[in-house]
Order: structure tokens, then C-alpha cells, then sequence
């Protein structure tokens, strides 16, 4: 199945459902967006309302008192020029009791025409109680009583909402008041003074709080700049009476809500910042208020746009998960449609390709060379159909076979027929639909048999069951004539390399591989067996697994694609044993037919391992002292000069000690030639074992011997040819005793050649000797 096919047809239909989805959050979203604040908006307006109603219950409540207080007056007949002190006192009680009764306001005054407080209650603690007269004042210019008293008679004068201030300072605990007022007139219609009431607003206030309380957002009473009363923040409250304080406004804050309540007395906003309900509410009772009204609150309730954000979010969280759901289910029914979809397309597709190629193959049967069979899956495999070109391959005309009786496995030469058989069975058991046979023999009418090479292409029904095949049918017995002279003459070049007794054989220049291998060679590399055809010729010689190179063991074919002539290299190869046999390989080109190209080369070995130890033995005898059997003067300069080359080339140091039997010729003359070459044996072997394995020792002549130290400093020479010294003063010969040698050593320096290096040494051993023998000298 072409899954990049499904990939893209899924998408396809994958991205408008993602689409659809995506509509129907949109929908679902603005829907419940719309529900969300279309509650908020009810909600809010019902409390707007219920707190507008509150409020104005309380002012009215007042008017009313108001209204009390003026008739209490009236009745008291002191709304005339004379105010008797007896009638005062009367009305001064019943106020007194009033306010008392009420709870509810600060203060209850009268201030005549010109200012002056004529009565005047205190309330405090619940208690009432009246100002002496002689502590009454005047209150002439304050702004209450000019604005009370310019009030038309019968209307009630409000002041605005604020905190009491006593002797300059706001009073503590902070008393929110409103002063009502109302002008009483004279009977000839003078202005007789005002009767002023100081309401005491935390009532008002509290019942603000109580009633919003559980209001879902916030609740704020404001004045007429737009700063607040009461808000959740209450730190910022009232800021208009602390200009020293930071001034924060509603009307500077959410300035285009505030805007919309100057406009209207009531309404509802919903912008970015939120949904705001407000209410302007006049405490003078005048529903027709000026719209520049001062002494007006201003009720705003405001839903932050976050909180309707979160309301909106919990609303949503109960369809979304569905909504996901259906996309996650209709995906992947979606998914599970196509790809059944693809799989079934793609099993029609490989059908009609499968037809396809059926008819080609028929065309190919029927226009080719060859002869073409139609068997039936039956015992014998009876012929059905065959092309007539058969007459040419084995005399039989092609109605011969028209009655469809005559049996394929009766023209097959019966030496192979049972391998053919087993060839079909293993074709069928695997369910092969094309398949081969090996070579085989047929017999023809005159008994003239043909070599047939056989392709098969199975026939199946709908159900897939063998029913025949159709077979074509390749005379290929002139090829198998060749390959058999072929193979004659293969084994006759084969017969012949054999009978050279060196190891002889065939490379190819590319591969490396053996073509041809005489029996020396297998004798000798591979214990007499055949070999693999694939094996290379480094595989078998060299035990190794890449071609030969370097100076060791250089490659023969790359000199002779050099030279492109004969050439001839010294090996070491090891025999089939593991041991190291050296040979001389002599190889020869093969050209091509052109005879420009090398194609093969053709290689003999010659043993001369023996050579080559008789070399290595010479070698050895000319590097060494035949007396002590340690390198002799000649190979201990060529170790000095590769030393030296050695030491500058990577700053290295090495030491060089010098050092000669003190009185030989004494021992010589005192126990004979022989005693003498005994010692030197001796002191050989006992140096020997007393230096480290990379330190040479080397006979310089007669008794004098050199030691080279590679990697040692002065302190550590100067140690080593005193441990040697000693050494060879407490060795006791036999027959002889001890005896003693002078050392003279140094350590190499950067501008050291052999001259001045040995200069140096010898003059130490000549300082040693100088200076009375047995001893070393290290400069
Ligand atoms: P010194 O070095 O202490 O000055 O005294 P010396 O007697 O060792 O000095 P000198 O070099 O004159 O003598 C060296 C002798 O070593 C001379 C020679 O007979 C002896 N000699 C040299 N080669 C051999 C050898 O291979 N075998 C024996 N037995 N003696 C040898
Ligand atoms: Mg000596
Ligand atoms: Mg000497």
C-alpha cells in the first residue's frame, strides 16, 4: 500500500474536519459568550436596581424626617420674628428625642436668617443632647448655609458625601456625612433661616456592602469626580479628601465608562476592560436632576473582562471536551475509512498490474524465439497447447500433441526427470509464480535428445490453486556443447600446471580471486584441499585479510601494472602449518585478446626460505663479538651513529659509558690467555644482567667495552656506572678473584656528534685511570 497516498488523502479530509471543528468552537464560543454576559448583564442590573432602590429608601427616609423636623417647627409657631426661649426649649426636646429615635444623624440645627445657630442637637453614643446658647456660632459663611438658604422653600438641599472634618482635621474614626437641608419661610414669605441635618452615611455605606456583597464583580459607589466611596480597593477610597495621598479615579481608569455615566443616569457598557452597569442616584430625591450634578453618588458595578474570560472558560469546559471527542473519533473513523479505502485500492491496483503482465508474458510467448508450452497441473503434466516451432526442436509436428494427451514428463530424459519433478514440488510448496529449471535432456522422435533450459510461470484460479503452467521451453545445447569443451580444456591447462612442481597460480588484477591454482600450491598453502574460487591470493599466502603493500611484502600486480612486464618480489608467506616460509614470487601479465589490457597474472613461488636464514645467520656473525657473543665494535657504531641521529631528532638524551679492565695484561701474564678470556666472559654476563633491556653493550676491543643508556639524565648515569663498578670490583672469578675497571661516562648533548661525543668519554675513563683506577668519572 502506497502509505504517502493515505498520508495525503487523510489530510485532505483531516483539515476541513480541523476546520469544521474549529467553526463550531467559534460558534459554541460566541454563543456561550453571549450567554456568559447576557446573565452578568441581568445579574448586574438586578442589584443596580435593588441598590438604587435600597438607596433611595434611606433618602427618602430622611426627607421624611425632614419634612418631621420642619412641621415640629411650624407647629411650634416659631416661624415668626419672635422666637420665645420657653418654646425653643420645647422644640429642643422633641428633637432631642427625634434624633434619638432615629440614631441616624450627627447633628439637628436651626440657623436663622442670618447664620446663626439657634438650635442645635448633638448625638453621640446614643445620646442626644442640646448646645447651651451661649456656645451656639454663627455660620453665616459657610457654604451649607448659603446654598441652604438660596434653596427655593419646600425643596431639600444636599450637600456631597464626605468625611466630617472637626477644627480643620478629618474626625476619626472616619464619619462619612450628607447635609440635608430646607429653607422654612416667615408667614409674610421672608426666609425665617434652614433647618440642617447631618446624616450620618456609615449606615448608608454599610448597607451598600451588605446588599453587593455577593456580587460576582466589582461593586463601587462613587461622587460626582468619580472617585470612590466604597470599592473593593478601600485604601483608595475617598481619595479626593487626602490630596497629599496617590489619586486614583474611576473616571481616569476606566475613562470611557465613566464617560458613558455622564451621558446617561443609568446604562450598561461592555468593552475590553469589561462589563460595567452604573446608576447616577440623587440624594435630593429629584429624579430630574441636572445632569451636572454634584452632590449625586454614582453607582458602577464593573465585571473585569478576566473574570468574564474565566466564567466564559468553566462555561466552556463542559462542551469542549465533547467537541474534541467528536474530532478525535471522526479522525479516526475518518482515518480507519481511508485506510481500508487505500488497502483495497491497492490490492485492485496490484491485481490489474498482475494482469498486465500476465498478457505481456502471453505476448512474450508467443512472439518469441523459443517454444512455448501450456501444462496442465495434472499427473504427468499433460500438454494442452504448444507453439509449432517444436517441430524444429524434436521432430514431432504440433498435432502430435493435439489431442492434449501426450504428457509433458514423457519427452524428459528419465536421468532428470526426477530432479524436475522435485524442482516443480519445491516451486509450488513455496508458491512461487515464476521459477527455473536446471538443464535437462529431452528426448526427441528419432531419439535425439536436446539440452532445454526451462522457464515456468505458474497459472492460478481465483482462488489461488495451481492449475497449470506455462512453460518456455529454450534449446540450449549448442551452449552446453561449448561449455563442455570449455571444461576439457580447463582441465587439460589444469593437468598441466600441476606438473610444475613450484607452487603456481592465476590472480585476477581486480578481484585478487585464484582462477586457476596447481596442486604445489594447494600442497602447500591449503594441505593438499581444494580451494573456495572466491579466496584471494593474500588470503591464502599471507593469511590476511588485505591486498599485500609496503616494503615488507610489496604487491606484485601493482609493479606489474607498473612495468606491465615480468617481475619479482621476495614474500614472507606462511604454509598451511602457520609457518614462515620466504619465497621468491616471480609473476608474469596475462593480456586480454587485444593484448593491451593485463587482465590476469600468473604467479610461481620459489621456496628459499633456507636462503634467507643462512643470510640472517651471517648477519648475526658479522655483528658480534665471537668471544663474548655481544655486538662487536662495528654494529656498536652503527648503534652510536643511529643513536645520535635518534636523540636530535627528538631531543632525547641518552648516556654513553666507557670502561676497561684495570691490569688486565697482569692477569693475562699471571694466569695465562685462557683465565684471561674467561673474565672478560664473565664481566660480560654479569653487566649483562645488572643493565636494562633497551641498554646496549658492545665489546670496544681487547678489554674495553661501551654501553649506550637511552633516556637517562647525569645524576642517573652517574648512579649507574658506579652500581656497574661496583658490581664488577665485588665479582669473585674463579681461580682468579676479583678484579676491578675504571668507567669513564656522559650523557649526549644537542651539539654532539660521534667524534666529540667518544672524545668526552674516553678522556673520563683516561681521568679514571689517572687518577688511580676502580673508579668513574662522569662528565
Ligand atoms: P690498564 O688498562 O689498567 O692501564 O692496564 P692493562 O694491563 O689492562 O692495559 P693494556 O691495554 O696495556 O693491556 C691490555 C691487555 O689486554 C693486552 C692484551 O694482552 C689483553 N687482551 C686484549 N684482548 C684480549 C683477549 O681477547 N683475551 C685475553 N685473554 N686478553 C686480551
Ligand atoms: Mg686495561
Ligand atoms: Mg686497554
Amino acid at each position: 500500500m502506497n502509505i504517502g497516498r493515505f498520508n495525503r488523502y487523510y489530510l485532505l479530509f483531516l483539515i476541513p474536519l480541523a476546520v469544521l471543528t474549529s467553526l463550531t468552537f467559534w460558534i459554541i464560543h460566541n454563543q456561550t459568550m453571549d450567554r456568559v454576559t447576557s446573565e452578568l448583564k441581568l445579574e448586574s442590573n438586578i442589584l443596580a436596581g435593588q441598590v438604587r432602590d435600597q438607596l433611595n429608601l434611606s433618602f427618602a427616609e430622611i426627607h421624611s424626617d425632614l419634612k418631621l423636623l420642619t412641621e415640629h417647627y411650624k407647629l411650634h409657631q416659631l416661624d415668626s420674628l419672635i422666637k420665645p426661649r420657653n418654646v425653643i426649649n420645647e422644640l429642643q426636646e422633641l428633637w432631642i428625642s427625634v434624633a434619638e429615635q432615629r440614631a441616624r444623624y450627627d447633628q439637628i440645627r436651626f440657623l436663622d436668617d442670618q447664620g446663626q445657630e439657634t438650635i442645635r442637637i448633638n448625638y453621640s453614643n446614643q445620646k442626644a443632647a442640646a448646645t447651651p446658647e451661649q456656645k451656639l456660632q454663627s455660620k453665616r459663611h459657610r457654604y451649607y448655609f448659603i446654598e441652604a438658604i438660596n434653596t427655593p422653600s419646600g425643596e431639600i438641599w444636599n450637600s456631597l458625601l464626605d468625611l466630617n472634618i472637626e477644627r480643620k482635621q478629618i474626625e476619626l474614626p472616619l464619619k462619612p456625612t450628607i447635609r440635608f437641608s430646607t429653607r422654612v419661610n416667615r408667614h409674610d414669605g421672608q426666609p425665617d433661616g434652614v433647618i440642617i441635618i447631618n446624616y450620618l452615611a456609615k449606615n448608608l455605606l454599610d448597607k451598600f456592602r451588605r446588599v453587593t456583597a455577593s456580587y460576582s464583580g466589582h461593586a463601587l459607589l462613587l461622587n460626582w469626580q468619580g472617585y470612590s466611596l466604597v470599592s473593593p480597593n478601600a485604601a483608595n477610597d475617598w481619595g479626593f479628601m487626602f490630596p497629599d495621598s496617590p489619586q486614583s479615579r474611576v473616571s481616569l481608569e476606566h475613562e470611557t465608562a465613566w464617560q458613558a455615566t455622564q451621558n446617561n443616569k443609568q446604562g450598561q457598557l461592555l468593552n475590553q476592560m469589561g462589563l460595567y452597569t452604573y446608576n447616577q442616584i440623587d440624594p435630593s430625591g429629584n429624579n430630574e436632576a441636572a445632569s451636572k450634578c454634584n452632590s449625586c453618588l454614582w453607582l458602577m458595578l464593573h465585571v473585569p473582562n478576566q473574570l468574564i474570560e474565566v466564567k466564559l472558560w468553566r462555561e466552556l469546559s463542559k462542551t469542549i471536551p465533547l467537541l474534541l471527542l467528536s474530532f478525535f473519533l471522526f479522525a479516526i473513523i475518518l482515518g480507519v475509512a481511508l485506510w481500508h479505502r487505500e488497502k483495497r485500492q491497492a490490492h485492485e491496483r496490484q491485481i490489474q498490474e498482475l494482469n498486465r503482465n500476465i498478457s505481456y508474458e502471453h505476448e512474450l510467448f508467443l512472439n518469441s524465439p523459443g517454444v512455448i508450452a501450456k501444462l496442465r497441473n495434472e499427473i504427468g503434466w499433460p500438454i494442452e497447447f504448444i507453439s509449432s516451432n517444436i517441430e524444429e526442436l524434436l521432430d514431432y509436428d504440433a498435432d502430435y500433441f493435439a489431442s492434449g494427451k501426450v504428457t509433458y514428463s514423457s519427452m524428459i530424459d528419465s536421468r532428470y526427470l526426477e530432479k524436475y519433478t522435485q524442482e516443480t514440488l519445491e516451486a509450488e510448496n513455496k508458491g512461487s509464480n515464476s521459477f527455473s529449471h536446471s538443464p535437462y535432456l529431452i528426448v526427441g522422435r528419432n531419439k535425439r535428445s536436446r539440452w532445454i533450459q526451462e522457464t515456468v510461470h505458474a497459472i492460478r484460479d481465483k482462488l489461488g490453486k495451481l492449475t497449470g503452467f506455462y512453460v518456455h521451453i529454450n534449446d540450449v545445447t549448442p551452449l552446453k556443447e561449448a561449455e563442455e569443451r570449455l571444461t576439457q580444456s580447463r582441465d587439460y591447462i589444469q593437468k598441466v600446471v600441476d606438473t610444475i612442481p613450484d607452487p603456481t597460480m592465476v590472480i585476477d588484477i581486480d578481484s585478487h580471486e585464484l582462477k586457476l591454482i596447481n596442486q604445489s600450491a594447494l600442497d602447500l598453502y591449503n594441505n593438499g584441499q581444494a580451494i573456495d574460487p572466491e579466496i584471494t591470493c593474500y588470503r591464502l599466502s599471507h593469511k590476511r585479510s588485505n591486498p599485500c603493500r609496503g616494503q615488507l611484502d610489496p604487491c606484485p600486480i601493482k609493479q606489474i601494472m607498473e612495468k606491465r612486464t615480468a617481475v619479482s618480489v621476495v614474500h614472507k608467506h606462511y604454509d598451511h602449518q602457520g609457518n614462515v616460509i620466504h619465497v621468491d614470487v616471480r609473476a608474469t601479465p596475462i593480456f586480454d585478446d587485444s593484448g593491451e589490457n593485463i587482465v590476469q597474472i600468473i604467479e610461481s613461488h620459489r621456496d628459499i626460505t633456507e636462503t634467507v636464514e643462512m643470510e640472517k645467520q651471517l648477519q648475526h656473525i658479522a655483528e658480534t663479538d665471537r668471544l663474548t657473543q655481544i655486538y662487536n665494535r662495528m654494529k656498536f657504531d652503527e648503534e652510536l651513529k643511529n643513536q645520535i641521529a635518534w636523540a636530535s631528532l627528538t631531543n632525547n638524551r641518552f648516556g654513553l659509558i666507557m670502561f676497561d679492565l684495570d691490569h688486565f695484561k697482569k692477569i693475562n701474564d699471571t694466569y695465562g690467555h685462557d683465565m684471561g678470556d674467561k673474565v672478560l666472559i664473565n664481566t660480560v654476563d654479569l653487566l649483562n644482567g645488572r643493565i636494562r633491556k633497551s641498554d646496549v653493550l658492545a665489546r670496544w676491543g681487547g678489554e674495553e667495552f661501551m654501553i649506550i643508556a637511552p633516556l637517562i639524565d647525569t645524576k642517573e648515569l652517574r648512579s649507574l656506572v658506579e652500581s656497574l663498578r661496583n658490581a664488577v670490583q665485588q665479582y669473585e672469578h674463579e681461580g682468579v678473584g676479583s678484579i676491578t675497571a675504571s668507567f669513564g661516562a656522559s650523557v649526549v648533548r644537542p651539539s654532539d656528534n660521534i667524534h666529540s661525543l667518544l672524545k668526552r668519554v674516553d678522556s673520563a675513563l683516561y681521568e679514571s685511570k689517572q687518577k688511580g683506577r676502580n673508579r668513574s668519572t662522569v662528565f
